[in-house]
């Protein structure tokens, strides 16, 4: 199998994520049909800029594979995958917005090149994060292009782009991921099937399944979720500790606190499902601990169950409130026991 980079894990993201707009964008290459200035407008993990600098790569590529996209792994590949690419500028958001002075530098770039004869790609992340002064100074670039340039203009909802923007430039709306290609997406980040129905009923997109599968993340988590899950259906206080020393280590941040009690909430939600007998054994997220999820939907009546599942909705709300993550997750814990010993 030939060697993965940066290069093809973003043609890889492209194909996966939005196979009809590739197969268009690299049809439209070839005809050399390429318009001056898209407007790529959809949610995050839609794709948006993989596919941007994928069309990037097949304009530069040295080695067109039979298929039509670019290989991924010759230079020009490479550098525009790692935005080394002297002729393929990225734009991104200093802060919290994109200000006039990056616009300006990217102008001065391009109107040196444009005498050149050389063919230039910009491509805006987070468009919409431009500020008045930078959008007006971009404006007046796309109005007038110079040269042989192809400009991207990426943003979550095309609705917060200037209306004089929007006119110039073509709109191209990312349209939800295919269920199917998400499931291969997740199969090729080498994840057990159960650990597949977990991440998809986690996320539906791309640069999550990513982010989750990173350095195994997923999957410790997953065990150490249910290793507590385990000490609750005994009514084993050793879940305190458990706690403290397995599951709050693997926490790196926000945005793992919320996975890791969406987590919780989806064991007991798969008690739910077995219990109701609503989601057949191999469709559950936590489906290889069935037999203890199997006693804890015998153990508990469905108040208790629904009011458990309650419980961590409720806790998981005082994120947002600066409590601490351990204290969050010792109370989830308490309730839980409470529940199950009561
Ligand atoms: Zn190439």
């Amino acid at each position: 199998m030939m060697e993965e980079t940066k290069a093809t894990k973003l043609i890889k993201r492209a194909e996966t994520t939005q196979p009809k707009l590739t197969g268009h964008f690299m049809k439209v290459v070839h005809d050399q049909d390429l318009s001056h200035a898209y407007l790529f407008s959809g949610a995050a993990g839609l794709g948006k800029l993989a596919l941007a600098k994928v069309i990037a790569m097949r304009l530069f590529c040295k080695n067109i594979q039979s298929n039509g996209m670019p290989c991924g792994v010759c230079n020009e590949c490479v550098r525009i995958a790692k935005n080394e690419h002297p002729d393929v500028m990225l734009v991104e958001p200093d802060g919290r917005s994109i200000k006039v002075d990056q616009i300006r530098t990217l102008k001065q770039e391009f109107s040196k090149s444009a005498v050149e004869g050389n063919r230039k790609i910009f491509i805006i992340n987070g468009a919409d994060l431009m500020t008045t002064g930078a959008a007006n100074s971009l404006l007046k670039f796309i109005e007038e292009p110079v040269g042989n340039v192809n400009s991207f203009l990426l943003t979550d909802d095309y609705h917060k782009i200037l209306p004089t923007i929007q006119s110039r430039t073509q709109l191209v709306e990312f349209p939800k991921i295919d269920p199917v290609m998400l499931v291969k997406y997740a199969e090729g980040k080498q994840l057990t099937k159960t650990a597949i129905n977990l991440v998809l009923q986690l996320t539906s997109d791309t640069a999550t399944i990513d982010r989750l599968s990173e350095d195994n993340w997923l999957v410790s988590m997953k065990q150490q979720i249910e290793a507590w899950f385990s000490m609750l259906e005994k009514g084993d206080y050793q879940a305190f500790p458990l706690v403290q020393t397995n599951l709050l280590p693997l926490v790196r941040d926000r945005e793992d606190q919320k996975v890791t009690i969406e987590m919780m909430c989806l064991i007991f939600r798969d008690v739910f499902n077995v219990k109701f007998k609503a989601t057949p054994a191999n469709e559950l997220a936590f489906g290889n601990v069935y037999d203890l999820i199997k006693q804890m939907a015998n153990q508990l009546s469905d108040k208790q169950l629904l009011s458990i599942i309650d419980d961590i909705l409720n806790n998981a709300k005082k994120q947002q409130i600066n409590i601490s993550f351990q204290n969050i997750l010792e109370v989830i814990t308490l309730d839980c026991l409470n529940q199950i010993k009561g």
